[in-house]
């Protein structure tokens, strides 16, 4: 067994991993972020990097950098809702650095935060770690037991945190109560190719049935939600019925449909919609999906785990320095970022309702009077950008920079 010792341990290196061991690094702190696979390069979890997290990158004067990476930009975010055309959200209401939305495959943003991370000496990063176990001793969590291919490790830290997603180990092995929150849908992914003069609806919704469809440049990376559990019963079906559903709702896509040769093209995603009811104990504490479970509506998942990546490194580089990170602390945390991730869980619920729930699949092909007024209402409609954009209570980047250190009188 090989045994490390570290200030901070992060594990999962997903976007609020990756990117609280980025600003705990930047601030001078040890920090190790375990990540259980090989690479970035893994099931689809959202491309989309929101204002917000941009803004964030601006701050960390990584923006322009950032933005070198091959990347759509979305000003505005339109759907197709029945036979109705709306705009989920128009970037230009904004005032933040960027009015768009960049789409990025996950990876390269991933990767690109490891490559700031790597700039700071104290920024550790363990591929092909998979944490089994908390360490407990007297009732205070000091570190995790993982595999390694070369064989068990144990890491010890003055603080474990837990960022690893929706089936997090950390929180299962915590003892923390989770709160199900429920989510009525599953989704399937595939991708389709993409051709000049497509149109670029970002989403398109019918009769109970909604299909997400995001700009990968040469492809199409394409979501599918169906009720919970019926993904077996579609199997079932057979694929053609199911390429018939989706050229029902973007019948464009009637020329190449065929791409999915079976269903080996399509993988299955199960949503999951939870939040602990404490997001710490003594010596641990969780963020992004380990502490709250993200449903893929609205795309505001990734934004919501990099906000509790700033809030975290925010209230927690000066104590981590010192040493003297105590459960007051880690209470700050939650009570700041908790009322954001309720709220956003309940409209992402209110959205499904009213998106999905009201083009019923028997029922009128008409916009429930909630969208319609959503839609037509200049100010609803700066409220409902701001919402997906930016998300509720921004944090903003108060964490000082090692590499500049003495700008910020930070070092003693
Ligand atoms: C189908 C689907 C589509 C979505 N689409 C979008 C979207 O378009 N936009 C959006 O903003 N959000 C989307 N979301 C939500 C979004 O994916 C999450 O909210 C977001 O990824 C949470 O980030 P995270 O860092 O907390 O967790 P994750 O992204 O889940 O990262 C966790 C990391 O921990 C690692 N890990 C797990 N277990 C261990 C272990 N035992 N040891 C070590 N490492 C471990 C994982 O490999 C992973 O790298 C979607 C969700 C789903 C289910």
């Amino acid at each position: 067994m090989s045994t490390s010792r570290g200030t901070c341990c992060i594990t999962g290196g997903g976007p609020a991993g990756m990117m609280l061991g980025y600003l705990l690094a930047r601030a001078g702190i040890e920090v190790m972020v375990l990540e259980k696979h090989a690479d970035f390069l893994r099931d689809f979890r959202g491309d989309t990097i929101h204002p917000s997290t941009l803004e964030v990158m601006h701050e960390l004067d990584v923006l322009e950098e950032f933005l070198k990476r091959p990347h759509q930009e979305i000003p505005r975010a339109r759907a197709r809702i029945g036979c109705e055309e709306v705009v989920l959200g128009d970037m230009a209401y904004l005032r933040t650095q960027c009015r768009f939305m960049a789409l990025m495959p996950q990876w390269d943003f991933l990767d690109f935060l490891a490559e700031q991370g790597r700039r700071y000496p104290t920024f550790h990063l363990r591929m092909q770690t998979e944490v089994t176990e908390l360490i407990e001793e007297q009732g205070q969590i000091v570190g995790i037991r993982g595999n390694t291919p070369a064989g068990p490790v144990e890491v010890r830290a003055d603080l474990v945190v837990g960022a690893d997603g929706r089936n997090s180990v950390v929180r299962d092995h915590s003892g923390l109560t989770v709160e199900e929150v429920g989510a009525p849908m599953d989704v399937l992914w595939m991708r389709l190719s993409r051709r000049d003069g497509d149109p670029d609806l970002i989403a398109y919704s019918d009769r109970g049935r909604a299909l997400v469809m995001l700009d990968r440049g040469n492809y199409w990376q394409c979501g599918f939600s169906v009720p919970k559990g019926t993904a077996e019963e579609m199997q079932a079906k057979g694929i053609e019925e199911f390429r018939a559903g989706i050229t029902q709702l973007a019948p464009f896509l009637l020329d190449r449909v065929t791409e999915l040769r079976d269903w080996n093209d399509v993988k299955l995603l199960t949503v999951r919609v939870d939040r602990l009811r404490h997001w710490y104990r003594t010596g641990l504490l969780c963020i992004g999906d380990a502490a709250h479970a993200m449903s893929p509506v609205g795309g505001v998942g990734i934004n919501l785990a990099i906000q509790d990546a700033v809030a975290a490194a925010n209230v927690l580089a000066e104590p981590l320095r010192k040493g003297t990170v105590s459960t007051r602390d880690l209470a700050k945390i939650q009570r700041r970022r908790e009322f954001p991730t309720r709220i956003t869980q309940r409209v992402q619920a209110l959205i499904r309702q009213q998106v999905g729930g009201s083009l019923d699949v028997s029922g009128p092909r008409r916009l429930s009077w909630i969208v319609r007024l959503l839609e037509r209402t200049t100010l609803l409609r700066r409220i409902r950008t701001r919402f997906i954009g930016v998300g509720i209570r921004p944090e903003h980047v108060k964490t000082p920079d090692i590499a500049s250190a003495h700008t910020f009188g930070y070092m003693r």
